[in-house]
């Protein structure tokens, strides 16, 4: 599923592709991955030029401009399966392929490619592009050190979970929030809000460096992550842990493990991310001794 590595390999494919280009007409092959009316959304884009690219967390926003128009926005949520390429116009259609736009004179178009229609197209204005955005928290790259410990404070739920909760923090899915659980040593069921401030400083350190190195290499793909010219990312050799269960740790070549939190697959290696309980009890060796005692 793309995240943020992903979504900005392809929007930096579209500055570099689209920026400035006009959208000549508009395809819906399939209404069900466009927002409220095909008719309408193709009513609001046809005819305006792609103006800038911005991207928040996961969502990407194609900004469309017109002459003596208010700006209109072409958000984009990739969903599960998404795949938003450039090509020539005059190229076969894939299937799977549910809107085309034309840009300038035909020969080339963008096309939204979805098997699994988890993806979501919606024509929007700069308000409504606002309150979408404003719904997320900071952008995973951007947040500060003082704001990731505020908002840790207090949270119960696993760590894991906290990580790839949108409202939170913009940008991690399964696959970066686990990789920086390792980087950082950190067990993905920890609670939250227990971690020490030392500890939350070193994950802030490792989901930035995490994100910036998949984005270097234009993200990871499973099966259809592609970017706007179709070629596949390369950091998968790179994952330490993500969907390698039972293979040898890189680090100490314990075999990584897999548990299932808030309904996803977590990747861990049980050693160099030891659990809450025993990380709690190697800190306080004399309180371990107690315990023994007592029984
Ligand atoms: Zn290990």
């Amino acid at each position: 599923m793309p995240e943020l590595p992903e979504v900005e390999t392809v929007s930096q494919g579209l500055r570099r592709r689209a920026l400035g280009r006009r959208i000549l007409a508009v395809e819906v092959r399939h209404p069900g991955v466009v927002v409220g009316s095909p008719e309408q959304f193709v009513a609001e884009i046809v005819g305006r030029a792609i103006v800038s690219v911005q991207r928040k967390g996961k969502a990407l926003a194609l900004e469309l401009g017109a002459e003596n128009c208010a700006p209109r926005y072409l958000l984009v949520r990739l969903g599960m399966t998404g795949q938003f390429t450039v090509n020539p116009g005059a190229a076969p259609v894939e299937p799977h392929t549910h809107v085309r736009l034309a840009l300038d004179d035909g020969r080339e178009e963008i096309r939204y490619r979805d098997p699994r229609r988890f993806g979501r197209l919606r024509c929007c204005t700069a308000e409504e592009l606002d309150e979408i955005f404003g719904r997320l928290g900071p952008d995973a790259p951007e947040i500060s050190r003082p704001q990731f410990l505020a908002a840790l404070r207090g949270r119960r739920g696993p760590i894991k979970s906290w990580l790839m909760n949108q409202q939170v923090l913009a940008g991690l899915g399964n696959i970066y929030a686990d990789e920086a659980l390792f980087a950082a040593g950190i067990h993905p069921l920890s609670p939250a809000g227990r971690i020490s401030a030392a500890a939350a400083g070193g994950l802030l350190r490792a989901v930035k460096s995490v994100l910036r190195r998949a984005v270097k290499l234009q993200g990871t793909s499973f099966s259809d992550y592609i970017d706007i010219e179709g070629r596949p990312g390369n950091f998968l050799p790179r994952l330490k842990v993500y969907q390698r269960t039972g293979e040898p740790c890189r680090r100490c070549k314990t075999p990584i493990q897999r548990l299932v939190i808030g309904g996803r697959s977590s990747h861990f290696c049980p050693d160099c991310q030891p659990s809450p309980r025993r990380a709690a009890s190697v800190k306080n060796p004399t309180q371990r001794h107690r315990d023994t005692e007592k029984r």
